[in-house]
């Protein structure tokens, strides 16, 4: 029998096969997960219905979580056709492309408020609609990068987002606990996908990372998938408000040295 037997996830972040999403979607649903997914517009929905059938889900609804309006529809949709939700998962983040690359310093105020919007208040805005339609036991679950705790040169406004949205984290922990609901987020190591794409100097991060991080391997949407699992299973039933790293290891250096 699967660890998520008779649970139901609502994952928001898939944009393709090499999404994030799609490997915790994959692993939840191995797991015996019913699956919800949500997409950003409709211009996704050609590639991401495709994806969510082969793995017969049939609750594929378009979500911009810029919207009030849109997460609140969502949520009722949600709870109309599963009734309780055990697991939401957020596995979405943008910045404008000038802000992810030359000095941070330069990031634009629209820059700034755009990339916080999109990459960490709507977490707070879905975990609100979502937190009354959830069983207790239930989980959320957000997808974070080392470069909020330390400089990663290009990341930019990006560090800082995700360093708020760690924060935020502790604080829907703390919020959310008494209801029950678990709230963590997962640290991966660079992967190659269509938001990583937009970071100045991701390719060389990336080449570099599998000869300096312990484990020497590149980590897989597969890896963050299996440690979503876990986040998302009562296996971790209690932890909660903490950072997860899958990072073969590369957060422990304090010197990189080949
Ligand atoms: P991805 O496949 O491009 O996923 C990012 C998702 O965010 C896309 O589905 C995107 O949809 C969605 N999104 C952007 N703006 C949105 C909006 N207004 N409303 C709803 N959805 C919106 O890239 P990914 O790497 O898997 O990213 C998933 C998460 O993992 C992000 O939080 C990212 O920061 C984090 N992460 C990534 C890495 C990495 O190296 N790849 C490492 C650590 C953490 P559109 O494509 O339509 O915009």
């Amino acid at each position: 029998m699967g660890l998520l037997e008779g649970k139901t996830a609502l994952i928001f972040g898939v944009a393709n096969e090499r999404s994030i999403a799609w490997g915790i979607a994959q692993a939840l649903h191995a797991q015996g997960a019913r699956l919800g997914l949500s997409y950003a517009g409709e211009a996704l929905e050609k590639r991401v219905r495709p994806l969510a059938e082969s793995l017969g889900c049939d609750f594929v609804e378009p979500c911009d979580v810029t919207g009030d309006e849109q997460i609140a529809a969502l949520a009722e949709k949600a709870a109309q056709t599963f009734g309780q939700i055990d697991i939401l998962v957020h596995s979405i983040a943008f910045a404008r492309r000038e802000e992810l690359s030359g000095p941070f310093y330069q990031t634009s105020r629209e820059g700034f408020r755009l990339a916080m919007d999109v990459s960490v208040y709507s977490f707070v805005a879905l975990g609100r609609a979502l937190a009354p339609h959830m069983r207790p036991g239930g989980s959320m679950l957000c997808l974070t990068y080392y470069g909020s705790q330390k400089v990663v040169p290009g990341y930019n406004v990006m560090g800082v987002a995700k360093a708020a949205l760690e924060a935020a984290t502790r604080y829907l922990a703390h919020d959310f606990g008494p209801l029950g609901l678990r709230v963590n987020a997962i640290s991966a190591g660079p992967i190659r996908t269509l938001a990583a794409s937009g970071v100045g100097g991701f390719k060389t991060l990336y080449n570099q990372f599998a000869s300096l991080a312990p484990l020497r391997q590149n980590v897989t949407i597969e890896d963050v998938g299996g440690a979503a699992v876990f986040l998302c299973s009562d296996l971790s039933a209690r932890i909660t408000g903490e950072v997860l790293y899958v990072d073969s290891g590369y957060n422990i250096l304090g010197a990189l040295a080949g």
